[in-house]
């Protein structure tokens, strides 16, 4: 890229230890009184508590799975609208966040949701707000206008403004009972985000930074949360670490490591931020020698890469 850009970043974002407590005050902040949550089995007692203790939450669909399927979005949508919701909070991984995000796109349209699904329907312009609520490091979701849902043996990936959500509530306590292995898988993902954001042809000097210091966070941390899962300050790191990885990758998109993880995770069933791992060493090798340049080349300069050579390329950006 030359020396214009452009950069956006839409979502409220409140980070901290223990900020999910102060999810009634966040709900005041944005004006929300008729909530749905969208979570897995794991949290959805968690959000059964939430919803007899505050009575902005109205409903709780604790069957989201962990690759997504349409029919959770249906259930959620049925819910949103039965409610008459004026939000929808995903509490989970990705697979939470991304069932949350397509039901309250939809929730206030006419169709059902496989109408959307197969794109046979434009999407309502209006829609529900979306809180973000991420429980593991990795998937970013909460900063993107990307849900990936599955409808029987088919998986999509779309990518959507009204997708995008409101506020993400990023609390990295909630990541400590995470076990070692989704621990791991997501923390790969997080780094495939920021280093693909940062190869993509579409990348950028301020989605640059975000990614070259999310990769530093994930190297310094991620063994350690690996290990120790009680570990705060690597937790705290990598909660971070991921968010970074998200925004370095929204505007610019994923590319080659997680084009070649979709049919690695259908045809093998291998966790999604394994499959993108997969391959992430050998495009690292690849894409060496054209994103070798990433800092800033002195003060008010921005950071020029080396013209890219030959068509496509492994840093060619995917829709
Ligand atoms: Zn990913």
């Amino acid at each position: 890229m030359g020396n214009e850009f452009i950069y956006a970043q839409p979502v409220k974002i409140f980070f901290g230890e223990g900020k999910f407590q102060e999810l009634g005050s966040v709900l005041e902040e944005l004006k929300l009184s008729r909530c749905v949550i969208a979570c897995g089995k794991h949290f959805a007692p968690t959000a059964q508590e939430l919803m007899e203790k505050d009575d902005r939450i109205c409903a709780v669909f604790g069957g989201v799975e962990q690759n997504p399927q349409l029919s959770g979005v249906i259930e959620t949508t049925r819910l949103a609208r039965e409610h008459k919701a004026d939000a929808v909070i995903g509490i989970g991984g990705g697979s939470a966040i991304d069932t949350a995000k397509f039901a309250a796109a939809i929730a206030l349209g006419e169709g059902e949701a496989l109408e959307y699904y197969r794109g046979e329907r434009p999407f309502p312009a209006e829609r529900l707000a979306i809180l973000a609520v991420p429980t593991t490091a990795g998937t970013g979701s909460e900063v993107t206008q990307v849900s990936v849902i599955s409808h029987g043996t088919e998986k999509k990936t779309i990518n959507n403004p009204a997708f995008m959500p409101k506020a993400a509530i990023v609390d990295p306590l909630l990541s400590g009972t995470v076990p070692p292995r989704t621990t791991m898988n997501t923390g790969l993902d997080a780094m495939a985000h920021a280093l693909e954001g940062y190869w993509s042809k579409n990348h950028q000097p301020i989605s640059d930074l975000m990614a070259i210091e999310a990769v530093r966070l994930i190297l310094e941390n991620l063994e350690r949360a690996y290990r120790d899962g009680g570990d705060k300050e690597a937790r705290r790191n990598m909660a971070f670490a991921s968010l970074l990885g998200g925004l370095s990758f929204a505007l610019p998109k994923t590319a080659a490591c997680h084009a070649c993880s979709y049919p690695l995770s259908e045809d093998y069933h291998l966790p999604h931020g394994e499959a993108c791992a997969f391959t992430l060493d050998s495009f690292v090798r690849l894409n060496a020698d054209e994103r070798a340049h990433p800092r800033p080349q002195g003060p008010g300069r921005l950071a020029q890469p080396p013209e890219r050579s030959g068509p496509g390329g492994s840093g060619q950006a995917l829709p």
